[in-house]
């Protein structure tokens, strides 16, 4: 009967697991997309709903350990439907990321509670392979956008819901490839930031031709990486590697942004959210808190991108409405190879 019980609760585990994990992803599937408003859903006492739905679930893990009825199984199943929609429906853009890597992560405890269940070794381990890299990966990522982990997979338990309104910031500038190789050629110093949109376009390769090719004619050129730019920690480490960008010109976030007052111009090659000022000096914005790539103590800055769409966080850039702002529309490897 023992054993019995235990493979009882075991079932209950894992649909609990599974069913939090599916609702969540749908919520942030849906989030990411813009078919729902990414802002943080704050129901009133939201933490003590969260609570509430565990502790019914213990209670009902502990009734169908003992007697195992159809019913209580469904109760468990709806009950933790529900709480994975809330969890994920309580977090804002900016912690979307840590959302998704921890979602994935939950697949993989999901998967190795099945694994128990029907004693497949293999299934155990994969599952907790998943589980702890999911788990560290959203560990890191907390720490690089000055997150609380534990805030994060309690549903934004003690996060503010920042206002976010839609704030007017005046009229943007434009300039064109032959504008910023003008630019280029009258600067001392250039400061390359890549972000997602230079993985999309895949501009790596022209940006490297770029870089050596102003490194010839004596212009002092750097990247500047921030530690969540693309879609991976070191996506944008790899694409340089890739294009065969020497590694001593590649700098981190805290070793470059000191410098940037003492920059000509910056290129922010396909970034959004990681060069958002917002990050720094706004504390109403999702973005709130999260260190950034301080692009705007540059002399120039030309901005890279195909429209005025918003980045990954889906919040505004007040960046592109600065003075000393310029946007470059259009692919960002096209764009590159015509100032190349
Ligand atoms: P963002 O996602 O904020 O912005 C990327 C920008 O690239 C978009 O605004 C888009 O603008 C532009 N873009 C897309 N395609 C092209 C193209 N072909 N040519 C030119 N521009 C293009 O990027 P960042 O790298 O700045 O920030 C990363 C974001 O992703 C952060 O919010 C981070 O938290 C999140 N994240 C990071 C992870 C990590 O581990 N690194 C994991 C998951 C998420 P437009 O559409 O107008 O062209």
């Amino acid at each position: 009967l023992g054993t019995l019980g235990i493979h009882h609760a075991e079932v209950l585990i894992g649909v609990f697991i599974g069913a939090v994990t599916f609702t969540g992803s749908v919520v942030a599937y849906l989030k990411l997309a813009a078919r729902i408003n990414s802002k943080p859903l704050v129901l009133p006492g939201k933490n003590a709903l969260n609570v509430g739905a565990l502790v019914v679930l213990l209670v009902l893990t502990v009734l169908f350990t003992i007697e195992p009825a159809l019913w209580l199984l469904v109760a468990a199943t709806a009950v933790a439907l529900a709480l994975g929609w809330h969890l994920v429906a309580s977090i804002g853009g900016g912690d979307m990321p840590v959302v998704v890597s921890m979602l994935n992560s939950y697949s993989g405890w999901a998967a190795a509670a099945s694994g128990f269940l029907l004693g497949n070794d293999l299934l155990i381990v994969t599952g907790a392979l998943v589980g702890s890299s999911g788990a560290y990966l959203s560990y890191i990522m907390c720490k690089a956008m000055n997150r609380s982990f534990l805030s994060v997979i309690a549903g934004g338990f003690g996060i503010e819901a920042p206002s976010g309104s839609d704030v007017d910031y005046g009229e943007h500038q434009e300039i064109t490839a032959q504008g910023a190789a003008e630019a280029l050629a009258a600067a001392r110093s250039v400061v390359i930031t890549p972000g997602y949109g230079m993985a999309v376009a895949q501009a790596q390769y022209p940006v490297a031709e770029l870089a050596s090719k102003l490194r010839a004619r004596g212009v002092e050129v750097r990247f500047g990486i921030h530690p969540v730019a693309g879609r991976l920690p070191g996506h944008m480490n790899v694409l340089l590697a890739e294009a065969k960008v020497p590694y001593d010109v590649v700098l981190e976030m805290d070793e470059i942004n000191d410098d940037f007052a003492d920059t000509d111009v910056v290129l922010v090659i396909g970034a959004n959210d990681t060069v958002n000022p917002a990050g720094a000096e706004d504390p109403s914005s999702p973005l709130a808190g999260m260190p950034v790539l301080t692009v705007w103590e540059a002399g120039q800055v030309i901005v890279f991108k195909r429209s005025m769409a918003s980045g990954y966080a889906g919040v505004q850039n007040p960046l592109f409405f600065r003075e000393n702002t310029a946007m470059l529309f259009g692919d960002a490897k096209t764009r590159v190879e015509d100032i190349v």
